[in-house]
């Protein structure tokens, strides 16, 4: 952990702990090679043009390289027929040189991404979005699961935060994130409420958690005054914001932030107000430079544990 000062929070650096997870990754694939056995590979799906999903995917073909996994990309057209995706799926489930595959979301329009992602075998699932590994972690069993989930785990057991008895808010319920969240606590003992869009008092719940973590996509919507003193805040949202008026509102404790967006015209951002819960909370992550690079520290720990369950 980084010391800010004295009397602000301490930011829990993302970066620095996907760089752990990464590494043991690397030793890892590095031990497979030296024991004969072949690199895992990881195949991604992309379909269109989204340029975010280039980005992401162009970040996840990197990581790979980084500790010796073997990236594939299918790029497919934005027009691409469904039964085309159905069918690269079914040559990629099949094919035993390939241990992980992920279909990027959000699929162009027209497409059905659940239907794509339960066409994925469980076994090379390695975004954890199939309902049969979904259903292993409803049921507390091993199986492959969702990346940021589990990269939040990892850091908040690397930084040692006891989850026994903890009062957690998850805010947000996705599968992709709050959902798992709220059941890898609650596997670890915390006492876990999930909040939403719907959840009336939104700021009250909030104030309950020792353990805060934001999945909602709205830039700044939590602010100082909805933590506790003390908590520990994750923040999973990445917002890009260009609205200078919602940039006055939301960035008032973090001048840095501003002068971005008024000098660029665009700044990222979590879901929490940064600069205000520093001054409450005891930890933060930080937007960008928290939660976002471990989801692919995740995935690669993923595709190694396809690799060796499928026996490969
Ligand atoms: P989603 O859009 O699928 O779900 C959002 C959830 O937030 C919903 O359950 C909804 O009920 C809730 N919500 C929306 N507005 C709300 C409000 N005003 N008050 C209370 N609850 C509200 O989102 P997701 O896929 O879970 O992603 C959430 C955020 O996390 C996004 O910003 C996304 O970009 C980010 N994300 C980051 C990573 C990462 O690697 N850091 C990974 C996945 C998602």
């Amino acid at each position: 952990m980084e010391e800010k000062g004295a009397t602000m929070a301490t930011i829990l650096d993302g970066k620095a702990h996907a760089d752990r997870m990464l590494e043991e990754v690397r030793l890892q694939v590095e031990a497979r090679l030296a024991k004969g056995l072949r690199a895992p590979a990881l195949a991604v799906v992309l379909v269109g043009e989204d340029p975010a999903s280039q980005v992401y995917v162009r970040n996840k073909g990197a990581a790979c390289g980084r500790v010796g996994i073997r990236s594939l990309e299918f790029r497919l057209a934005s027009d691409t027929p469904q039964a085309e995706v159905d069918g690269l799926i079914d040559r990629l489930n099949a094919d035993p040189t390939v241990d992980g595959i992920l279909v990027q979301l959000p699929l162009p329009k027209g497409l059905d991404a659940k239907r794509a992602l339960h066409r994925i075998s469980p076994a090379k699932d390695v975004d954890g979005f199939h309902p049969m590994n979904q259903g292993l972690l409803l049921e507390g069993l091993p199986g492959l699961r969702p990346c940021t989930p589990t990269a939040c785990m990892s850091l908040l057991a690397h930084h040692g935060l006891a989850l026994k008895g903890l009062r957690a808010v998850v805010l947000g319920r996705s599968e992709i994130v709050g959902k798992p969240m709220a059941l890898m606590l609650l596997e670890q003992h915390a006492t876990v409420t999930i909040a939403h869009s719907r959840t009336r008092d939104l700021p009250a719940v909030c104030r309950e958690a020792d353990l805060l973590v934001a999945a909602v996509g709205q830039p700044g919507l939590v602010e100082g005054s909805w933590v506790k003193p003390g908590a520990v805040v994750l923040d999973v949202g990445i917002n890009r914001v260009v609205d200078l008026a919602l940039g006055e509102r939301i960035f008032a404790a973090e001048p840095r932030k501003l002068e971005v967006l008024r000098t660029k015209g665009a700044v990222l951002c979590g879901d929490v107000r940064f600069g205000e819960a520093m001054e409450v909370a005891s930890a933060v992550t930080p937007v960008p430079g928290g939660v976002g690079p471990l989801t692919i520290a995740g995935l690669l720990l993923n595709t190694l544990t396809a690799c060796e369950a499928q026996g490969r």
